[in-house]
């Protein structure tokens, strides 16, 4: 007999185990995955290469995305600071280019989405939806024209600084220079609520970040930040911060970057902000664009050194941020392709289908997960931009 009970008990663990793949399976394809930061838009620019297939190293491509379901990614067109003024707008336009000639080489599998409405045809069309984003205010060199006529090119969000503090808003990782948002930096928040684009508090010091909140009309986004309380750095959220995002409608993207989710990384992580930000060399044109491709070369984003995050960390932060902030303020923003460092079990966008089974394991339903894989973003972007 109780060889029986034992067979039975082992009969019933097995159809749980295959009832719960199954009902991974039936969301994941009923899921609009939006990731709010990815770094990928470099390897093209930087080094030339083909989204198109099937890469052996870094973190994103065209195929891996589908397999992933994440259809909607945010590209971020990054400028390190030491492009300064004239020379930002140049290669912001030159990353712009980059993903351009993306679209132009497959216009059957991806496409700009410059809208919720949008990106919500072009996923149904079977596309990638790429949303493009600039990462550093510096980029508009001062200019509320130029910050218009990025918005003109599909450029729907823009983090109002990077590592460096720039002429109207200072930096998480920079010593405070204008305690905050200047009176310009304010209108750049005013008119960004103006002409539609969303405002991204990633990567500004806790001051720049309450001052925004002070000014916006519009919920804003932390695209690709995690929590501080788990992992003790500048750039992750403090509760407080996490409780008025909620309070103004907004939604941050977790971090996968292990310096993002837990201690021992966080440190690594700091040293390597820290070094990068120190280096500021004064030059133009060619030779600028040269030291910019051996820095790129030698950060080696697309083999990733070990690390000691692993997806728990990953529903960790989520459970934290659902916690302090509630379900409606909470999404995905990997940084992959610009993180040292990626978590077991998430090591690109191909295995996110594995936090979608690990998030229904945790007790989440259906609808919460809607909300944390793509939804709640959905919610800003259409809030913000208008449709
Ligand atoms: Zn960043």
């Amino acid at each position: 007999m109780r060889k029986y009970a034992g067979l039975c008990l082992l009969l019933a663990c097995a159809l749980q185990a295959q009832d719960e793949i199954a009902h991974a399976q039936r969301l994941k394809s009923s899921l609009l995955g939006i990731d709010t930061h990815i770094d990928t838009i470099q390897r093209v620019l930087v080094g030339h290469l083909d989204l198109g297939q099937r890469l052996p190293d870094g973190q994103i491509d065209l195929p891996r995305l589908q397999e992933g379901g994440m259809h909607a990614p945010f590209f971020a067109l990054w400028v390190p600071t030491y492009f300064k003024g004239a020379e930002a707008v140049r290669r912001t336009l030159d990353l712009r280019d980059a993903m351009q000639s993306v679209f132009d080489r497959y216009p059957d599998r991806i496409q700009l989405a410059t809208s919720g409405a949008d990106l919500e045809r072009i996923v149904k069309s079977g596309k990638i939806a790429a949303v493009l984003t600039l990462e550093g205010g510096h980029q508009i060199a001062d200019d509320l024209a130029v910050l218009r006529m990025y918005h003109r090119l599909g450029i729907r969000s823009m983090t109002l600084t990077h590592f460096r503090n720039n002429n109207w808003a200072d930096s998480s990782t920079d010593k405070p220079r204008h305690n905050g948002l200047t009176d310009f930096g304010k209108e750049v928040v005013r008119e960004m609520n103006r002409i539609g684009m969303m405002v991204d508090i990633s990567h500004v010091s806790d001051k720049t970040f309450y001052d925004t909140l002070a000014v916006t009309t519009k919920p804003v986004i932390a695209s690709h930040s995690s929590c501080r309380v788990l992992a003790e750095i500048p750039r992750n959220m403090t509760d407080d911060m996490l409780k008025a995002l909620a309070r103004n409608g907004g939604v941050v993207g977790i971090n996968f970057g292990g310096g993002f989710l837990n201690p021992r990384d966080a440190r690594a992580t700091m040293a390597n902000i820290n070094q990068m930000a120190a280096q500021e060399p004064d030059l133009v044109g060619k030779p600028l664009d040269d030291y910019a491709a051996n820095e790129y070369a030698r950060q080696n984003w697309a083999r990733p050194r070990p690390s000691a995050a692993t997806i728990d960390d990953v529903v960790a932060h989520i459970d934290h941020v659902v916690k302090v902030a509630g379900i409606d303020h909470v999404g995905i923003g990997t940084d992959f392709d610009g993180i040292p460092d990626v978590p077991k079990g998430l090591e690109d966008v191909s295995k996110m289908p594995a936090l979608v089974a690990a998030l229904l394991k945790h007790g989440y339903s259906d609808q919460d997960i809607q909300k944390i894989m793509g939804g709640n973003f959905l919610r800003v972007m259409k809030q913000v931009i208008g449709k």
